[in-house]
């Protein structure tokens, strides 16, 4: 058995979880599902239920997705106006309307045909490509920002998502991605009952080093990693305790996201 991510064949072990199991690596510290799906293609969200209920969470959400884009933001500069944004797993597109009242122009990959089509309605200025990142035919456009929230542990490959997310990339171009984290405290404390340990839904889970390894793999200079806490959906005396929670954490990087930004090298 080797790591999926950091090609280590040592000291692997492996660990219950339900009626499937995850092999963590000692050396980057990444979980992955196994037996790994044979499936070519990866699953989009299904349901008009879950449709709905999604859209009503990320307009909930509209605070931490402007978080997010201040940071990408900060990162290009003042250039950021008028630029080229790529969202990869758009949902139901709020963000990217948050990225269009920002001044970005901005575009999104969605799989589900479903999202797409209440993506569309809540921001109609982007395009939104029906598609899966891992296969997706060349458009021509190059971006100067690609956003990935809570998608990296869905995908069969990650590293294909993470090259092609490269070839979108304009020369110099930022790339924000975030994921569990599976150095989280949450992780290290709950073991095999941790809540992101979902083997039908998350094949690959990340420590800060497995996401370094591989981003600077492909090729990426990695600007800033962090981790954070919380949902965005925190309200009043909970969302306080939520945003002290994720700075106490986040000097530790034990936070239950991992966010990272990094350039694709001019
Ligand atoms: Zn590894």
């Amino acid at each position: 058995m080797i790591c999926r991510i950091c090609t280590n064949d040592k000291g692997l072990k492996t660990l219950r979880v339900r009626r499937a199991q995850y092999v963590q690596c000692p050396m980057c510290r990444c979980m992955f599902v196994d037996p790994y799906p044979r499936r070519e293609i990866n699953n989009a969200f299904q349901g008009v239920e879950t449709v709905e209920r999604l859209e009503i969470e990320e307009v909930n959400r509209r605070d931490y997705f402007d978080r997010r884009l201040a940071r990408l933001e900060n990162r290009l500069g003042k250039a950021y106006r008028g630029a080229r944004l790529l969202e990869i797993g758009c949902g139901a597109g709020i963000l990217l309307q948050e990225a269009w009242h920002r001044g970005w122009r901005a575009d999104a990959v969605e799989l589900s045909v479903e999202l797409a089509a209440v993506a569309r309605k809540n921001s109609p200025e982007a395009t939104i490509i029906i598609g899966d990142i891992q296969n997706l035919e060349p458009t021509g456009t190059q971006y100067d920002a690609v956003i990935s929230l809570d998608v990296l542990e869905h995908v069969l490959v990650p590293m294909t998502m993470v090259e092609n997310c490269r070839e979108l990339l304009k020369p110099g171009g930022v790339m924000m991605l975030q994921t569990p984290n599976s150095r989280s405290l949450r992780s290290r404390t709950q073991g095999a009952k941790w809540d992101m340990l979902d083997p039908d839904q998350h094949l690959n889970l990340f420590s800060p080093d497995a996401l370094r390894v591989l981003l600077t793999t492909v090729g990426f200079d990695i600007l800033e990693m962090s981790t954070a806490s919380g949902t965005g959906l925190e309200r009043g005396a909970a969302g306080w305790s939520a945003r002290v929670k994720e700075s106490l954490l986040g000097l530790l990087n034990l936070g239950s996201a991992l966010v990272v930004v990094a350039r694709k090298p001019v």
